[in-house]
């Protein structure tokens, strides 16, 4: 099977002067995608990077994250895309459990990058404006890949244990491209636009990777900003724009009327990662006159399971229908497929389902159930097959886009000398959609304060997951076995700490 560079190296032959991408300053002709990725595929090859090498790589969305990410995967080697703000300590995590033998940084940002690689002692490259000006002999064709052959590893998790990372195959990625593309109608004269980071496979299969196999521009924004995103969306054309509820939210705050005509090429945004609230979808069509289809799926599915059939709208409520080639189920705890209207699990299956979790054969064993992905979402399905999302089973917060975990953060507060009992929940906030609260259970006579709290985790966490309300309890409620349970937690004076 061929790699995934092989559709931009084509259009890079076929319509050479076509924009490939632009973002950051940067415009990329196709002709000089394609030579880019040789270059950097040289350019690993010649540091001795071979077929099933893993690289850690860490890069804003950026035009260059595009290319470079295509030339890893032309030498055949494994892409580990991660979160540009983790810490260093987070970073060598993974740089270990994936065995990462070299790391990339964008240049501007690079700088935890650099001491993560360092402290485990493997090499750094940074990524460069331009990309294509690496010291490499470009490569002539990129390697061959088998369909089971894992073309990135990306990290999630649930609610036990640290990340893990689902392998996303050449043939997971090839399908989630090609039914991105049936879904969306992306074509050759779509503009495509988005601030979604690169690294999420929300940004990656379903916005990078379908639009770069039609052959049509892609505009990447590095840091979202709702105005300057409208400004891209009107002085590119912008044909499609893929993004999270809390941006369409964002841009629907943008002061000012919009001039008649201004997004006369607009057509659709695509929502995904988090439920869209109704008023939201309502108003951004009103305003930006496009449609707005909401999919559902999971880091462990390329980012698909359900989405809107072209042409017809889900109702209200519910994230569309399982998409082509894929079958939904809701079960009950024993594993029964339930009726209709009735809640459970929601399953996938699907050619986008991942292999497995890297080295974790019991995580994929308990994840992946005769080829059927257990979601942890809690769901049900109407008579015409659209899946209403209810809950989350797993206790995942999704803050601004950001995945946060809780478990991850508990791991962290329960490392503090003074804290006894810790859990961390989402709660609802305006600008954020969750915001990460902790509640607390101090030793006796401790006297931490929040601040000792925050001070320990804004050390220890990235800023966009470190608890933002601290929350002190005597005791936080337990079930039988002793496990916590979040679900008896006071709600009100979590709500109140975060409107503080
Ligand atoms: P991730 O692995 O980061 O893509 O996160 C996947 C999780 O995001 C899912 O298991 C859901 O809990 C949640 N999610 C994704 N899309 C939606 C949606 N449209 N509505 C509600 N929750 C969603």
């Amino acid at each position: 099977m061929p790699s995934l560079s092989d559709s931009t190296i084509a259009h890079g032959a076929a319509t050479p002067d076509a924009i490939a991408l632009r973002g950051s300053g940067t415009v990329f002709t196709y002709k000089e995608a394609a030579d880019g990725i040789r270059a950097y595929a040289g350019m690993l090859r010649d540091k001795g990077i071979e077929v099933g090498d893993r690289i850690l790589f860490i890069a804003p969305t950026v035009p260059e994250f595009a290319i470079a990410y295509l030339g890893v995967n032309a030498v055949g080697a494994i892409a580990v895309p991660t979160n540009p703000l983790c810490t260093p300590t987070e970073l060598g995590y993974y740089i270990e459990d994936a065995g990462c033998k070299l790391v990339i940084a964008w240049d501007g940002i690079s700088a935890a990058a650099r001491q993560a690689a360092e402290a485990a002692g493997v090499e750094f490259v940074p990524l460069v404006q331009g990309a294509a000006a690496t010291s490499g002999t470009p490569i002539d064709e990129p390697v061959d890949m088998a369909p089971g052959d894992i073309a990135c590893i990306l990290y999630t998790s649930g609610t036990t244990g640290r990340p893990k990372g689902a392998e996303l195959t050449v043939g997971n990625l090839k399908a989630a491209t090609r039914i991105s593309r049936q879904l969306g109608g992306y074509e050759e004269d779509d503009a495509v636009g988005t601030a979604l980071p690169l690294f999420h496979v929300f940004g990656q299969a379903s916005v990078m990777l379908p639009t770069l196999d039609a052959g049509g521009p892609l505009s990447l924004m590095a840091r979202f900003h709702p105005k300057d995103f409208i400004d891209m969306m009107i002085e590119d054309r912008l044909t499609i724009v893929g993004g999270v509820p809390t941006m369409w939210n964002a841009m629907l705050h943008v002061p000012g009327e919009v001039e008649p005509g201004a997004f006369d090429r607009l057509r659709l945004a695509v929502s995904g990662g988090a439920s869209l609230p109704l008023e939201v979808l309502q108003a951004f069509q009103r305003r930006f006159g496009c449609t707005i289809l909401e999919g559902y799926g999971l880091t462990e599915t390329c980012a698909l399971a359900t989405f809107s059939r072209p042409g017809v709208p889900a109702p209200e409520g519910t994230v569309g229908v399982a998409v082509f080639d894929a079958e939904v189920e809701v079960r009950d705890g024993e594993g029964n497929s339930v009726p209709t209207g009735e809640r459970g699990e929601v399953f996938v299956r699907g050619p986008f389902v991942m292999r497995g979790y890297w080295q974790r054969p019991d995580a994929t064993a308990d994840t992946i159930i005769d080829g059927w992905l257990k979601t942890g979402d809690i769901g049900e399905l109407d008579a015409e097959g659209n899946l209403r999302i209810v809950d989350r089973a797993k206790d995942l917060i999704i803050r601004g886009g950001y995945n946060v975990y809780p478990s991850e953060i508990e791991e962290t507060l329960y490392a503090h000398p003074d804290i006894v009992e810790a859990a961390v929940v989402g709660v609802p906030d305006k600008h954020y959609g969750e915001e990460v609260v902790a509640v607390v259970a101090a030793r006796p006579g401790s006297g931490l304060s929040a601040e000792d709290v925050t001070n320990w985790s804004t050390e220890r966490l990235a800023a966009y997951k470190y608890p933002r309300a601290i929350v002190f309890v005597e005791e936080l409620p337990k079930g039988p076995s002793g496990k916590i349970l979040k679900r008896a937690i006071d709600r009100d004076p979590l709500l109140a700490a975060v409107e503080e």
